[in-house]
């Protein structure tokens, strides 16, 4: 993720110094410091703001290079967080001429652009627009940092982030300097500022992800144990199918918009898709007492790239499952079982709170029953079953290389990261499919 915003930042700084104009003469050096500070810093923010709201439409054509939709937004949010960061330093790079002054004195300043009428007022409201989207970015980056934070009014407050992005891209458009429209800077500009206008306005339009839609009715609703609902629907012609390991965004109830969930089962090619969702925070509590049979659904999707077929050949596999995070590896189980043929060698560990009543360790054993090559390990933590680093290591041949796909809480695969990291265990790819999109 990290490098490759660091890659992206890269190009655009070496397409801004590919046509660096020279500073005029007379132009003291603190002063012409200072407005490519300004120009760089500046760039830099609208750049990135402009892959994060390009990300927020759910591109499908960059879950490939990028390794899948909930990757995506995490790129979107760490360009998010980034590009405010650099706004605020913008600001006050833009704020430091009194200091300047104060140091330098005002000889060697660079001479006042001399704008009249319609420009000049475009470029009084664009400063205008900068400033105000600076001061709401800043509010909006508290907010989600800030994680307890309810997550319905935090989409809500997030939906202005277009009309930001719009107000920002006119700053940008008005305000950059007028000889980058003759090089190279002035074409990136265009196209961040084309690429990124588009993307707010399918959003403003509400069309972000339309494509992927397809209606349906729930077939049925269980609640296997208390806090867990299993919802089955039927979807309408138009469903393109689906991998197992993938996810949809469902909409049961059109109020409160839609959830992501992973389809917990293989695809039958019968239209059918099924989830089990935990009661993780306040829509999902109660959920089986609100769905009926019958009652109609949108579906979109499907995303995602969590696919152990992805590993490369001879590595040890690995599958982690905490919790609800079980639900990818059902539908690979389901699909192993129907082609057996595919069935890799792997070690796979279901970790969960209480092993005696939890409804997925049965099924887990009759799929794993029928599948010789995969090995099941339920560890119930209510029996102080742990696994840690060094146990997975201490089970891996010497030296072999493994890939681990895992699914479960955040701090789970954190500590798991951290433990290989310590072990100094370099032939270790992890996968993750992450549960959080915020
Ligand atoms: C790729 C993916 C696959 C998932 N698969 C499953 C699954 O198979 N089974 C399951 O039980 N849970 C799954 N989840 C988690 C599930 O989406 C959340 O638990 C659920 O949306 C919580 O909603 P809530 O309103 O009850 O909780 P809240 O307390 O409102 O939110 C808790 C957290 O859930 C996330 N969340 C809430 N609403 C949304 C939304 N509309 N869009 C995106 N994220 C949201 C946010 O990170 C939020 O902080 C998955 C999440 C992702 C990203």
């Amino acid at each position: 993720m990290n490098s490759f915003l660091a890659a992206f930042l890269s190009l655009v700084t070496l397409v801004w110094a590919l046509d660096l104009p020279p500073t005029p003469a007379g132009v003291a050096l603190p002063w012409a410091l200072r407005q490519h500070a300004l120009h760089l810093t500046g760039l830099w923010s609208f750049s990135l703001l402009s892959l994060a709201i390009l990300l927020a439409t759910r591109p499908t054509w960059l879950e490939r290079p990028l390794g899948g939709m909930d990757r995506l937004y995490r790129l979107h949010k760490c360009a998010g967080i980034v590009a405010i960061g650099f706004a605020a330093l913008h600001w006050l790079v833009e704020l430091s001429d009194d200091a300047i002054r104060a140091l330098f004195g005002r000889e060697g300043r660079l001479p006042k652009a001399h704008d009249t009428g319609l420009v000049e007022a475009m470029r009084d409201a664009a400063e205008g627009f900068g400033e105000w989207a600076i001061y709401a970015l800043l509010a909006m980056l508290a907010l989600t940092l800030w994680k307890r934070f309810p997550y319905r009014p935090w989409r809500q407050q997030h939906r202005i982030m277009p009309m930001l992005y719009v107000m920002l891209a006119m700053h940008a458009a008005f305000l950059a300097p007028t000889d980058y429209w003759a090089g190279t800077t002035g074409l990136l500009l265009a196209v961040l500022i084309a690429a990124g206008t588009a993307s707010a306005v399918q959003s403003l339009a509400g069309r972000v992800g339309r494509a992927r839609q397809v209606g349906g009715t729930i077939e049925s609703v269980r609640e296997p144990a208390p806090g867990l609902t299993e919802v089955v629907c039927r979807l309408d012609r138009g469903w393109r199918g689906h991998e197992s390991g993938q996810f949809a965004f469902a909409s049961f109830d059109r109020s409160e918009g839609a959830h992501p969930f992973t389809i917990a089962r293989a695809d039958r090619g019968d239209g059918r898709v099924t989830f089990q969702i935990k009661a993780l925070g306040d829509y999902t509590r109660g959920l089986a007492a609100r769905l009926r049979p019958g009652q109609p659904v949108t579906i979109e999707g499907p995303y995602g790239r969590f696919d152990h077929r992805r590993a490369a050949r001879g590595s040890a596999q690995i599958w982690i499952a905490g919790g609800i995070g079980v639900t990818p590896f059902l539908a690979w189980l389901e699909a192993l079982a129907a082609a057996p043929q595919d069935v890799p060698h792997a070690d796979f560990y279901y970790c969960t709170p209480r092993r005696a009543d939890d409804p997925f360790v049965p099924r887990l054993e009759a799929l794993c029953a029928q599948l010789p090559t995969i090995r099941l390990h339920v560890l119930s933590a209510d029996r102080d079953e742990r696994l840690s680093a060094r146990t997975l290591q201490g089970a891996l041949p010497d030296g072999a290389a493994a890939e681990i796909w895992f699914c479960g809480p955040r701090h789970f695969a954190d500590a798991l990261r951290h433990g290989f990291r310590e072990l100094g265990a370099r032939r270790v790819r992890f996968h993750q499919e992450a549960f959080e999109l915020r």
